[in-house]
């Protein structure tokens, strides 16, 4: 059926969709002279060591495993990075996931230059190896995880031998991606072990809760006060009373205290850019505008809102009935018009400005929404300046 809907109307279809549907070559027209470097320049290490050189999201296909490695040059050695990279050079693609990529699908891949790289350079790192946190929050796990024993000296030893040796030809490094900065030992490994005469490239983004982001905590670490560039706070709520149900092990009270201090670290000009992160449910959807005006007071540079996604932390029933974005749910037109509403009160900016991004400026003079909902699920009638 599929196959015939898709023969009469496969003029007007994208014709990458229209390929993945019934097949053809013309894919290989479409991906012709274009380029992306991406799986060039980036690395990131998920929580079972497995490595990846676009968001493992995008391009499924692991190219190596950090804890069978000993450095960083065995990896450029691996024939699966040689495929990855050949899917690009040869223009066909072949490994990345063409309707979840937003640079296919907005055909903002770039042109095939001269200049393109053709070798395996890491410059973009991404650690997410160190699942320990010291929140349980009901949306990421179920239960609360600390790296302890044999997988402790496991990560230490990673982190010692592969990661520390990378990130001094690195120039930027984001952690942690599943698990907080601040309660992983391999994390403050890293941080004590950097300085800006070993690292000279090197600047961090840091993805964490905020709780043990005191004053006294970033004191320990002077080494990195001119290399972070970048702070993003999860919070999932604007009231107390649907934070102390969200993020579990959490306390608002040092939590405000602490957005106060990266607030006046952000306004000093300490550091480059500071967001506040929401993930959206049907939990605390209502307070989306709130949130917004958190960011505005605390003068940040973004207020992120993401969909809830499917940890395995809720059974599927659960999932279905906090996934207030999804177009099926009951309460999903007032999620819209919440949406919405934050659009009026800040301007909006495309999901793709993301941290790689230096034309997204660390003198952006307002604060501004993600809303990143567009690729998955379309918010009717938001529409990004
Ligand atoms: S999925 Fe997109 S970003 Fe990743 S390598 Fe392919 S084109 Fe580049
Ligand atoms: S703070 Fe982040 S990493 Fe820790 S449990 Fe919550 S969502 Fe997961």
């Amino acid at each position: 059926m599929a196959q015939a809907r898709f023969t009469q109307e496969g003029e007007t279809a994208h014709v990458l969709v229209r390929n993945l549907a019934i097949g053809g070559l013309d894919y290989r027209e479409y991906f012709k002279d274009k380029y992306c470097g991406r799986p060039f320049d980036t690395l990131e290490i998920r929580f079972d060591g497995e490595i990846f050189n676009c968001c493992p999201s995008l391009v499924p296909d692991s190219i190596g495993n950090a804890y069978g490695l000993n450095t960083a040059d065995e990896l450029k050695a691996s024939p699966k990075l040689a495929n990855s990279l050949d899917a690009i050079l040869s223009q066909d693609f072949r490994y990345c996931r063409w309707l979840h990529c937003d640079l296919i699908m907005s055909d903002h891949l770039l042109k095939r230059a001269a200049a393109l790289k053709t070798i395996y350079a890491p410059e973009f790192v991404m650690l997410s190896y160190d699942p320990t946190c010291n929140l349980r929050c009901p949306s990421c796990r179920t239960e609360k995880i600390v790296a302890k024993g044999a997988q402790q000296d496991q990560i230490l030893k990673l982190t010692g031998q592969f990661v520390i040796p990378l990130l001094k030809g690195a120039s930027y490094c984001m952690m942690n991606g599943y698990g907080d900065v601040f309660s992983s030992r391999a994390c403050r490994r890293i941080l004590e072990a950097s300085n800006p005469e070993e690292f000279p490239n090197l600047k961090y983004g840091f993805i964490t809760n905020g709780i043990l982001f005191t004053r006294a905590q970033w004191q320990q670490f002077p080494g990195i006060h001119r290399m972070t560039r970048y702070i993003r706070i999860s919070i999932d709520a604007a009231r107390r009373e649907t934070y102390d149900r969200l993020r579990l092990g959490g306390d608002w009270d040092i939590l405000m205290e602490n957005l106060d201090f990266i607030s006046q670290l952000r306004r000093s000009g300490m550091i480059d850019l500071f967001d506040i992160h929401m993930v959206v449910q049907e939990d605390n959807f209502e307070e989306m505008v709130e949130f917004g005006r958190l960011g505005q007071r605390l003068g940040c540079d973004k207020v992120m809102y993401d969909p809830l996604m499917n940890w395995n932390s809720y059974p599927l029933d659960e999932l279905k009935r906090r996934s207030v974005h999804a177009p099926d749910h009951p309460r999903h037109p007032e999620f819209l018009a919440m949406a919405k509403e934050v659009t009026r009160i800040m301007p909006s900016i495309a999901p793709m400005a993301g941290s790689h991004d230096k034309s997204l400026s660390a003198q952006q003079p307002q604060t501004v929404a993600i809303l990143n909902f567009g690729a998955l699920y379309r918010v009717v009638d938001v529409t990004y300046s």
